[in-house]
């Protein structure tokens, strides 16, 4: 499951700082002159978040319950590699 355009629905590589919207290279071209308040989606970060996010979709509704549910399983880790 990979994050979408919220414009056209292509594949989105760029995100805006702090929200939920993510945009495809030719759509934050068009609508940002500025690319700085974009962010990259980090694909790592992203990975995990669609691998969690499939385990999870019926527990976890929004991105930051996600969020919460990732640093609890980074913890629960921790714990155990001790
Ligand atoms: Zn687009």
């Amino acid at each position: 499951m990979v994050k979408k355009c919220m414009i056209c629905g292509e594949e989105a590589i760029y995100k805006i700082k702090d929200t939920p919207d993510y945009y495809c290279p030719e759509c934050a071209e068009e609508n940002f002159s500025d690319l700085d308040m974009l962010v990259k989606v980090e694909e790592e970060a992203q990975k995990l978040k669609n691998f969690l996010k499939e385990k999870m979709e019926d527990i976890v509704h929004t991105e930051e319950e996600l969020d919460k549910m990732i640093v609890m399983k980074e913890k629960n880790e921790d714990v155990q590699d001790n």
